[in-house]
């Protein structure tokens, strides 16, 4: 694959009909990740489209002018021309594709389409889902010499890459940055020599075959998998809710409060995720509604303590969302007072929701016994209903959810695994 610079980019790419470029960096573990899909890729449209890497910390002025911010940043051009989205981040494959055949005669699309084969490969133990608890199995997994790979719908790291501040997982003296905890338990066990698909299309997952289908045309079987996808997001099934999500309504604090300095929100919940994360927007915002549904919040003392002497911060007790709409810039929150049951609209800049979390059991459920809430029953050694496939971590029907239990399934799995092995 060709590696360009700046002075070759008016030639190369200005110049250079259908092209691809790849701005990367080093120490970049997306960048690590879409590496692969992006030769990958190369190998089967090379004929049509040009495949550039450019280095972006040597070619920063390009890269502004670009409006390239961060590293990986794929960039598309036709004729001179930049063209489609720009594509950063955990980028999966099938995200690649879809610019690359917008660029192309949907005959050519074919023809390509036609050539791919589909890959099989063989391992000891599937990991899906790289958060806490995967990587902790993994990095047990691999330390025994157990050949393992870890697959992962997005980038590794799970629920605590998008948590402000971890002060609870033991061994660090101060509170650490949820990204850094979570890149140094993902770099630890990447360095033990764990096998990473990341950010890919999981197609299927087939439990009793033991074999898994990641972006359409790859299987891995193995010899035993291990369930490790964690919980997402509740929401709400209200009005305007699914249209507003991304646009005005937020389920990640870390991720979004920071564009709402000197703004007002509202915040829906009363757990420790609501009440933590209220506390956290309130750095940026400069008013914060809380709406909840009981009379007292549920989260803990200590927390509740921290929000209540909080004065950027009013709380609605007895009230509930009924819908959310959009007007101008502002978002109008339509929230009813359960006592009264009188409904009154709130005004503000941005909504974020915080009212609990569902198991990422979708591709599997209807293969495992389940509890009540849909989480998966596993016995002592984290072994499910099924032989050979275990779970662990919050996707586990279990009591307490943290980064420390999570941790604790993932190293019981791996060595019940491990042992079964031998
Ligand atoms: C806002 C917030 C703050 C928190 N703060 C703390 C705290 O301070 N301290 C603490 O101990 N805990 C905290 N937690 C809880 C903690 O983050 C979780 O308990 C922990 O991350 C669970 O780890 P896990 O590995 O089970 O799942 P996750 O961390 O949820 O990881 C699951 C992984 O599976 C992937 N995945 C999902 N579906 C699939 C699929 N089909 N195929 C492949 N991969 C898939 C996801 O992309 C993700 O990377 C917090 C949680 C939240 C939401």
């Amino acid at each position: 694959m060709k590696e360009i610079s700046t002075n070759e980019f008016e030639q190369e790419v200005l110049n250079g009909g259908k092209v691809v470029l790849d701005f990367y960096s080093t120490e970049c573990p997306p960048c690590e990740a879409v590496a692969p899909k992006f030769e990958g890729l190369a190998t089967l449209y090379g004929n049509d489209i040009k495949f550039l890497k450019i280095f972006r910390q040597n070619n920063r002025e390009l890269a502004e002018q670009l409006g390239v911010k961060s590293s990986p940043t794929l960039l598309f051009f036709d004729n001179g021309k930049q063209v489609g989205n720009m594509l950063s981040g955990g980028i999966k494959r099938s995200d690649i594709i879809h610019q690359l055949d917008n660029i192309l005669p949907v005959e050519r699309v074919n023809e390509i389409k036609s050539q791919i084969k589909p890959s099989v490969s063989e391992y000891d133990v599937i990991i899906l889902g790289a958060g806490p608890g995967g990587l902790t199995a993994g990095l047990y997994l691999c330390q025994s010499k157990i050949n393992t790979v870890l697959v992962d719908i997005a980038l590794p790291g799970g629920q605590v890459s998008t948590t402000h501040e971890v002060s609870n997982y033991p061994g660090f003296i101060d509170p650490q940055p949820g990204y850094m905890l979570s890149h140094n338990m993902s770099e630890q066990t990447k360095l033990c020599g764990t096998v990473y698909k990341v950010a890919v299309d999981v197609t299927k997952v087939n439990l009793e075959k033991k074999e898994i289908i990641i972006d359409e045309f790859e299987t891995i079987k193995a010899k035993k998998i291990i369930i490790a996808t964690g919980t997402s997001p509740n929401l709400m099934g209200i009005s305007g809710e699914k249209e507003l999500k991304g646009k005005g309504i937020s389920y990640c604090a870390t991720c979004d409060a920071k564009y709402y300095g000197d703004k007002e929100v509202v915040v829906i919940g009363g757990g420790n995720s609501a009440v933590e994360e209220a506390d956290f927007i309130s750095k940026f915002a400069s008013k914060i509604t809380m709406v909840h549904q009981f009379d007292a919040f549920t989260a803990n003392k200590q927390a509740q303590e921290k929000l209540f002497a909080n004065p950027k911060i009013n709380i609605l007790f007895e009230y509930e969302p009924r819908s959310f709409v959009r007007e101008g810039n502002k978002m109008i929150t339509e929230v009813e007072n359960l006592k009264t049951k009188e409904n009154i609209k709130l005004t503000s800049d941005g909504v974020f929701v915080f009212i609990g979390m569902k198991p990422n059991i979708e591709l599997f459920k209807d293969k495992l016994e389940l509890d009540n809430w849909g989480y998966i029953k596993t016995n002592e050694d984290m072994l499910t209903s099924l032989p050979d496939i275990y779970a662990v971590g919050d996707v586990i029907s279990k009591k307490y959810r943290q980064i420390t239990t999570a941790v604790s399934d993932g190293t019981i799995a791996a060595i019940a695994i491990a042992k079964a092995l031998d």
